[in-house]
């Protein structure tokens, strides 16, 4: 299988039993003190979420998968080298930081197909079987199945954690009626590091495993809809959707892998731009920009009003005339959303 995997691009392929009981109480902990933030899908799907039988009857087994997602021109082999450019991207207040897992093809898409064609490479082995593909799905408690099945450890800012390959990657779920042998979780190598916490810009690692993902800034421009907290605003900096902080602070990152596969290599238009440039996107070519991207997800007010962040903070930093001139044309913008981000943003200097 494992051979497989490799043709599809996976980097790693691992087996779970479906009995996640002992992931419950830690998983309610978390709903009851609100750390899911406005993700009322997280409370709604409740315990189905560690039943995988509950969420696709006749599951007996998860086979997991790995993929690494670093864009292939990343010089991996030079440590240190990527993570350098994207923290000197934090220097540049004019410039609009875009998660590095987002500058290619929505993941999504990918992974699924990608699942889907190695379930129908298992059934050419062992005649149909029922199954079902996930991949950062909401009922599915994906990086407690992948730690299980051995695909890593969950390091102190909550994600999957791999010897060889750092955090850079997607995981995926085949949910399968057949009786798999488990594969054997490995150890954890955290050790006494806190890199993660210290780094967070917002704080929102409020302990190590613990992320209230009402300060994640990863949350609050992506899956947030609303208003984004005011204390948080200016701790945004310059993300515009994503956040990579904790990961580039993350010493096991130094293994992190390029992708064999051309999809997540960065299109131009979301690495490297201008805020005054993504701001001046209208609605069509947002859409157009972002076809097949993960951004498209968030459409273009809450892009807008990611943006309008970031302009406020590098005119309150710079003073550029053109920032303000920027926002300003936005002023009168129809969605209340959009006006009110822009208030905030031209009121972070008074010249
Ligand atoms: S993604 Fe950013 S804001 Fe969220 S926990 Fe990591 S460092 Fe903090
Ligand atoms: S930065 Fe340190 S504590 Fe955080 S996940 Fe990485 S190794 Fe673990």
């Amino acid at each position: 299988m494992q051979g497989w995997a490799r043709e599809l691009g996976f980097s790693q392929i691992g087996v779970a039993g479906v009995d996640l009981s002992s992931a419950e109480p830690g998983l309610m902990q978390w709903l009851a003190q609100g750390f899911h933030g406005g993700m009322d899908y997280m409370q709604a799907h409740g315990l189905r979420r560690a039943r995988p039988a509950e969420l696709v009857p006749g599951t007996v087994s998860v086979i997991t998968a790995r993929m690494d997602y670093l864009p292939r021109d990343t010089p991996a082999d030079v440590p240190g080298a990527w993570q350098a450019v994207e923290w000197a991207r934090q220097q540049r207040p004019g410039e609009g930081i875009v998660s590095v897992y987002a500058r290619g093809r929505d993941y999504h898409k990918v992974l699924r197909n990608r699942l889907q064609k190695l379930a129908e490479r298992i059934a050419q082995e062992v005649g149909p079987f029922g199954h079902r593909a996930f991949t950062d799905s909401a009922p599915v408690l994906e990086a407690e199945l992948a730690r299980r099945s051995g695909q890593g450890w969950r390091g102190k800012h909550t994600l999957v954690l791999n010897r060889e390959a750092g955090s850079m990657f997607f995981l995926g779920e085949i949910y399968v009626d057949l009786a798999l042998e488990p594969t054997a979780p490995v150890t954890a190598h955290c050790g006494s590091c806190a890199a993660c916490i210290t780094a967070c810009p917002t704080g929102a690692i409020v302990a190590p495993h613990r992320v209230d993902a009402r300060r994640c800034i990863s949350y609050l421009t992506i899956e947030h809809a609303g208003a984004i907290p005011e204390e948080l605003r200016p701790l945004m900096a310059n993300r515009i959707y994503g956040c990579d902080d904790c990961q580039l602070a993350c010493p096991w990152n130094k293994f992190a892998q390029p992708s064999r596969l051309p999809d997540f290599d960065t299109r131009e238009a979301l690495s490297g731009g201008q805020l005054v440039h993504f701001f001046a996107w209208d609605e069509p070519t947002f859409l157009r920009l972002t076809e097949g991207s993960p951004i498209r997800r968030i459409g273009h007010a809450r892009w807008l009003r990611n943006v309008a962040v970031a302009l406020g903070n590098a005119w309150r930093e710079t003073g550029d005339a053109a920032l303000q001139q920027a926002l300003a044309s936005r002023a009168d913008h129809p969605d209340a959303l959009v006006r009110e981000h822009v208030a905030w943003a031209l009121s972070q200097r008074s010249d």
